[in-house]
């Protein structure tokens, strides 16, 4: 695994050779201040010069060109800490600046929307698409969809970004495998947008893009290290270390449901035995429903079976607590591993309800050293059904104001 490079400090002074001019130091601290509103959210200018170390004079100058240009407004006045002195105005993102066009596709739909820099959903529309369509129908259907949804934002949009439940080569806009939707694999959908609309496409896999997005919008905002965990068909992760997007080989994504959790378990899509996937997936959740002779097993749910254990079904109640089990298995390994404190649900396991939730911690927590489990928090998503359109935007946003993920 690896993470991309962590942006190098920079010195404010100016003395010396072989140090930056003036100007380069101040378009580093802009970036600096950019890259702190992104990590930490929004902050007043006294805030912001406490946590890029820079003097509040130089704090004033660069927020008064981002104000100046739309980017930032100040928001209402807050109340003062410890109620002295005068309060503090947050700075943030306007609405009206970096207006990103948001593309998610999902088996049978595609979500098109527009988002703006604070995460607020301005335009929206879901548009059925062929599932088993060849890519250069799926391509057609999905330019036609994006062309009709966003054409009163045309020549105001910062970027365009894609999200597919695929696997993505990130160094050349590729869609490397994809199993919901086979006919994305060799689309030109990120060239043709961009085409279109004259501005960027960044392509990205759903849940490494639900990583960014809850960064930028969600529950992760000023957590330097967790993981989007995606469960339905299979299990996808999108891991921040450091506050990085950890990637694989080739840009890849990192394949933690084909990590082995039980020598002896059953085959799995990949080859192998025994993947975290094989006992995590709606697959898995279904026949076992099936096996332990629950009604309705076949089309068995999270939401449904957590429906039966409420009412006093004990074959539910016990089936839950083991689908839980068996995810907090490869999350207790992420945390021995990488030491992460947070990790965010996505998929529909998250409608398995609170009771289900708080299990899942405390399965977790049980697996975890001592010492590593402290702080450790399993959330579900507060993002939901517009991860991947926040997601899809929050990596517009990542790339236009150069800040890095
Ligand atoms: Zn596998």
């Amino acid at each position: 695994m690896r993470t991309r490079d962590s942006p190098a400090l920079v010195g404010v002074t100016t003395s010396g050779r072989g140090l930056l001019s003036s100007s380069d130091v101040g378009s580093a601290n802009r970036a600096r201040l950019l890259q702190s509103l992104v990590d930490d959210g929004p902050a007043s200018r006294a805030e912001l010069a406490r946590r890029i170390k820079v003097p509040r004079a130089t704090i004033s100058s660069i927020v008064s060109g981002l104000l100046d240009s739309g980017v930032l407004i100040e928001e209402e006045p807050q109340p003062p800490v410890d109620g002295i002195g005068k309060p503090p105005r947050p700075l943030w993102f306007a609405p009206d600046a970096l207006q990103c066009g948001a593309i998610s596709v999902s088996r049978g739909a595609v979500d098109v929307a527009v988002v703006n820099a604070r995460g607020e959903i301005l335009s929206r529309r879901r548009v059925p698409i062929a599932p088993d369509g060849r890519t250069a129908e799926l391509d057609r259907q999905i330019l036609a969809a994006a062309s009709a949804a966003l054409a009163d934002f045309r020549g105001r949009l910062s970027g365009i970004g894609l999200t597919v439940p695929a696997l993505c080569d990130s160094r050349t806009s590729a869609v490397v495998a994809c199993t919901p939707v086979p006919g994305l694999v060799g689309t030109r959908l990120p060239q043709l947008l961009a085409e279109r609309f004259g501005v960027p496409c960044v392509l990205e896999q759903d849940v490494r893009a639900f990583a960014v997005g809850e960064k930028w919008f969600g529950q992760a905002r000023g957590v330097r290290d967790f993981a989007a965990l995606q469960f339905g068909v299979g299990v996808g992760a999108g891991v921040m270390l450091l506050g990085h997007l950890v990637s694989g080989r080739d840009g890849h994504t990192v394949q933690l449901g084909h990590t082995c959790v039980d020598p002896a378990g059953r085959p799995c899509s990949c080859g192998l035995r025994g993947c975290w996937e094989t006992l995590t997936s709606s697959h898995w959740l279904r026949s076992e429903a099936v096996l332990r002779g629950i009604p309705g097993g076949r089309d068995t749910t999270p939401k449904r079976l957590a429906g039966r254990a409420a009412a006093g079904d004990q074959l539910a109640a016990s089936l839950l607590a083991d689908f839980s089990d068996n995810i907090a298995i490869g999350i207790a390994n992420l945390v021995q591993l990488l030491s992460l404190q947070l990790f965010i649900i996505h998929g529909d396991v998250v409608h398995a309800g609170e009771s289900f939730r708080a299990h899942l911690q405390a399965s977790v927590l049980q697996r975890c050293m001592p010492a590593l489990a402290h702080g450790v928090r399993v959330e579900f998503s507060e993002l939901d059904q517009d991860s991947g359109l926040l997601g899809a935007a929050a990596t517009v946003l990542t790339r236009e104001l150069g800040v890095t993920l």
